[in-house]
């Protein structure tokens, strides 16, 4: 019989101990989804996964198939594909993983990356040990920190984002595709081919037709989904292969149209619409969207990369040759991308504005997770250029706990009377009633 040490038996214990507090946040988060009343039918596939990832610590469902793990909207999802394997988004917005990566990141590190060196340190969530690869594009410093960290136990690739997006940029960005491309091959043990990029591009692309129908839907007003919901419903895109997640999403597209025909909405009331904006916001870290829409404004619109931003520019090919899609790929990863990581981000006011003008907002929230330089110095710009178009907008800085919850419900509570107030009379009359 073998006698434990005391190091296994206080690791044991430790390892314990971060399970059950994992767990019970991301359960706490799941169930204040549940209860924000009409969420649309369909929805509990996603729930399902959020569940089995965060809160059973269970694994991707892939098959057979080898998960590449990725840290950034431009890393090519249709490349993991073609090479046999599943992406898996890895940005993390775990309290717990947080709290463990806090004692060995430096304090000023952002939180998201934090999350992911506390993963790293513990080694107890299976959705990355599973990786057989993972893609760090290299966007900030903590991307590139982390990078390092992660490379200690794990087949590591780094992709570097250029500053700005003129055309010796997208070459340059092209022939590293075209290097990602061998080292996904060697990883998985599958070549890429003219028809397995095909069947990437394809399987993308039905999950980002699903995505724009469903975009298309929650439009309309009055509103169809609340925005935590669908941001619950994105979420779940990181850990579900696209053809499932679009399959998923298929069905509450269905029933969103379904709604529209019986004429069920999820409220009557006119909420005060916000757009959404700023650092990542990753499940379970959802207390933002949450808290707008408990103090009763409504998410109208996110831009935010584990949001809309994820999958919604689709790849355009103009020559379909093998390099014409690898071109495509490139064009698509940092051409449109509203990331502030580049140095001229006029593109991003445009897409603000864009989101504003289609989603008839009435008031910015501008996320800034604590050390996320790259959002911060966006804020001022932004201020200035959307109040050129009078739409008030706040920057909320938070970090991954919970001791900031009540200080964030008052500001988003007093933001949203301010764009109550600004409304008509008659209008301003309606809303108060309704609450
Ligand atoms: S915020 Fe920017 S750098 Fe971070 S994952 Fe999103 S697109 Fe990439
Ligand atoms: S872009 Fe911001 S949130 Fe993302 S890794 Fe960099 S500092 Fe963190």
């Amino acid at each position: 019989m073998t006698v434990k040490s005391k190091a296994d038996t206080l690791k044991e214990r430790q390892d314990r101990r971060f399970i059950n507090k994992e767990t019970h946040t991301a359960a706490k988060y799941l169930r204040r989804l549940e209860e924000l009343s009409n969420a649309p039918d369909g929805i509990e596939q996603f729930y399902q996964v959020l569940k089995n990832i965060y809160v059973e610590m269970g694994h991707t469902e892939t098959g057979n198939q080898k998960t590449v793990g990725t840290y950034c909207v431009m890393t090519p999802p249709e490349l993991i594909y073609a090479a046999g394997a599943v992406p898996v988004k890895l940005c993390s917005g775990n309290y717990t993983a947080f709290s463990v990566g806090d004692s060995v990141a430096p304090r000023d590190a952002c939180p998201l990356v934090k999350a992911v060196a506390g993963f790293k340190q513990t080694g107890l969530m299976p959705v990355y040990e599973d990786c057989s690869m993972m893609i760090v594009p290299i966007t900030c410093d903590c991307k590139k920190k982390i990078a390092g960290m992660l490379s200690e136990n794990c087949n590591v690739t780094t992709l570097h984002i250029p500053a700005s997006r003129n055309d010796e940029d997208i070459e340059e960005f092209t022939e590293q595709l075209y290097q990602l491309m061998e080292k996904l091959e060697k990883a998985t043990g599958s070549r890429i081919t003219f028809e397995s990029l095909s069947e990437g591009f394809r399987k993308v692309g039905y999950a980002q037709y699903e995505l724009s129908e469903f975009i298309r839907l929650k439009k309309q007003i009055p509103y169809l989904i609340r925005g935590s919901h669908a941001m619950a419903i994105m979420n779940a895109a990181a850990y579900m292969p696209a053809d499932m997640w679009g399959k998923a999403l298929h069905k509450v597209n269905a029933a969103l149209r379904k709604n529209i025909a019986e004429n069920k909405t999820v409220t009557t009331k006119k909420l005060p619409r916000i757009l959404l904006t700023g650092s990542p916001i990753v499940f379970p870290n959802i207390k933002i969207p949450l808290l707008i829409e408990e103090t009763g404004g409504i998410v109208a619109a996110d831009e935010t990369c584990m949001g809309e931003r994820g999958m919604w520019d689709p790849a355009v090919i103009t020559d379909y040759s093998f390099d014409g899609m690898i071109r495509a790929l490139a064009n698509r990863a940092v051409r449109p991308c509203p990331c502030p990581t580049f140095a001229d981000n006029s593109q991003r006011i445009y897409r603000l504005k864009q989101l504003i003008e289609e989603n008839q907002i009435q008031g910015v929230i501008y996320h800034v997770l604590r050390g996320c330089l790259v959002y911060d110095f966006e804020y001022r710009r932004i201020e200035y250029e959307l109040g050129k178009l009078g739409i008030p907008v706040i920057r909320l800085e938070s970090d991954y706990n919970e001791e900031d919850i009540e200080q964030l419900r008052i500001r988003i509570e007093a933001f949203i009377e301010l764009i109550k107030l600004k409304q008509t009379p008659e209008k301003r009359t309606t809303v108060r009633r309704d609450f």
